[in-house]
């Protein structure tokens, strides 16, 4: 008869039975879960039912609720429903949670209704690690990533279709009061069953051009042109998979220990204007004088550099810089000319000055010419294919210089921002939450609850690559977060 490894029998008794504690290892994720969740203050961070109400049937503790949260967020399980599932079956959840389960209901309340708190968990989380001497606190690299609404992009309105609209249904109204006028003439002494029919019709085409047109006047004064129709928070963003509702999460990630050290989620898509809040941000949670900035082109944004430089906010940041391609790309590019600070002008290949001649204050630009040494230059032709040649500056040039020069002295500084930032969003999204990280809650502030969670788990999760369970375990219980 052929051998084979069999198992202890399922009706054999123990003696000793094991216990759910000597089934789960001394540095186990759910340990070091428990340890964490212990050591906070969940009144102090906002956590409703952190005191037990003196009247009222009694409710789960929002340490337990957290604790689900945490691990489910480690195990790529999010949905409420799953969780309630793997209450039930999942040993290292009975141990966590001692065997409470909690139904779906429950579990996607207490989300829905700590989303502040969950941020504020987050920050502290960086609190307690800055405080433990775990962050270097001298580079950050800044980027950001468009995660999915649960809105479809089908329910995206724009405002030129509604534009288009209003004026289908004013033709159609304009159709129909001719018709009617038509009808009038002709039927002048008579008002039958049909006629009321049609004055109806014409009424719910005027209340339908009315609303559309209120949409479209609510969309002018907010200053945007799309508005996303069950979740108006959201935005239509693009990203490497084509545009889609979504809310752009921005990072701050420590180029030492690769923990995220400021996030926050907003709904402005384009990148360039939200290099200087969030560079502030992160040097106010890591409480440091000055601090490196590490950003790709999307950041370039010459005001924004000028006030982090300001703050001692060291940018490196490729400037975004447009070619000229007048000639056929082939005359001279813009840095053949040097700009000349004491003189405020610019020397070009002909040794000639070209100084300032117009200003646009609005685009804040700055141009220079010299027509007259133009005119009888024997480089004109490689120049211009114009009458002169005109160079034109940003009014803050010198922070793209500054950045520039440091990329030059630091080259591989673009690769460590690179192998920085972009993988916390890949486990963001893939390990994490997972569906390529597409939320389960709607709104603004509920979309930044989830993304909090999501960010703490990955940051609790890399801290424990970095420094090892034993270590965190250790400083967990010698002083509480
Ligand atoms: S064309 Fe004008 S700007 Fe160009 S090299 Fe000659 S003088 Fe200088």
């Amino acid at each position: 008869m052929a051998r084979y490894i069999t198992g202890a029998s399922r009706e054999q008794l123990d003696l000793l039975p094991p216990s759910l504690d000597d089934l789960i290892p001394d540095d186990h994720l759910v340990r070091v879960i428990d340890l964490y969740v212990d050591s906070l203050d969940l009144d102090a961070l906002g956590f409703e039912r952190a005191r037990p109400a003196a009247t009222g049937r009694p409710g789960y503790h929002p340490a337990d609720m957290l604790r689900l949260y945490l691990y489910g967020y480690l195990q790529q399980i999010r949905s409420s429903r799953r969780l309630e599932r793997e209450c039930q079956r999942n040993i290292e959840l009975m141990w966590l949670l001692n065997r409470l389960t909690p139904d779906f209901k429950t579990i996607a309340e207490f989300r829905r209704k700590h989303p502040r708190a969950f941020r504020q968990l987050c920050r502290h989380f960086v609190r307690f690690c800055r405080d433990a001497g775990w962050l270097a606190r001298r580079e950050v690299a800044i980027d950001g990533s468009k995660f999915g609404a649960v809105a479809s992009k089908k329910r995206v309105v724009s405002r030129q279709a509604l534009v288009r609209e209003e004026q289908a249904l004013n033709a159609r109204i304009d159709a129909w009061l001719e018709g009617l006028d038509e009808t009038d003439h002709e039927e002048a002494h008579r008002d039958g069953p049909d006629d009321d029919q049609r004055r109806r019709s014409l009424e719910r085409l005027k209340a339908l051009r009315d609303q559309t047109r209120d949409s479209r006047e609510r969309m002018e004064r907010l200053g945007i042109q799309h508005h996303v129709t069950g979740e108006p928070e959201a935005r239509l963003m693009r990203s490497p998979q084509g545009s889609r509702t979504a809310y752009n999460l921005q990072t701050a990630v420590d180029t030492d220990t690769h923990l995220i050290v400021h996030h926050e989620t907003v709904q402005d898509g384009d990148d360039s204007r939200q290099l200087q809040p969030m560079a502030e941000a992160t040097q106010t949670a890591l409480e440091r004088g000055d601090l490196s900035i590490l950003a790709d082109a999307g950041y370039s944004n010459g005001e924004q550099q000028q006030r982090c430089e300001e703050r001692n906010l060291a940018c490196h940041i490729p400037p975004r810089r447009t070619v000229n391609n007048q000639g056929g790309g082939q005359l001279y590019q813009a840095d053949a000319f040097h700009y000349e600070p004491a003189r405020d002008a610019y020397r070009c290949p002909a040794d000639h000055w070209l100084p300032l001649k117009q200003r646009n204050a609005s685009q804040k630009v700055l141009y220079y010419a010299n027509p007259s040494a133009c005119a009888g230059c024997r480089l004109k032709p490689r120049c211009t294919a114009g009458r002169w040649r005109t160079v034109t500056r940003h009014q803050y040039e010198s922070a793209f210089e500054t950045s520039r020069q440091r990329l030059t002295e630091d080259p591989k500084a673009m690769t460590r921002r690179r192998a920085t930032v972009e993988h916390p969003f890949g486990t963001l999204k893939d390990t994490l939450m997972g569906n390529a990280g597409r939320l389960l809650v709607r709104g603004l502030d509920k979309a930044r609850g989830e993304i909090s969670l999501a960010v703490l788990a990955y940051n609790l999760k890399r801290l424990m690559r970095h420094i090892g369970a034993e270590a965190l375990m250790t400083r967990l219980r010698q002083a509480p977060v």
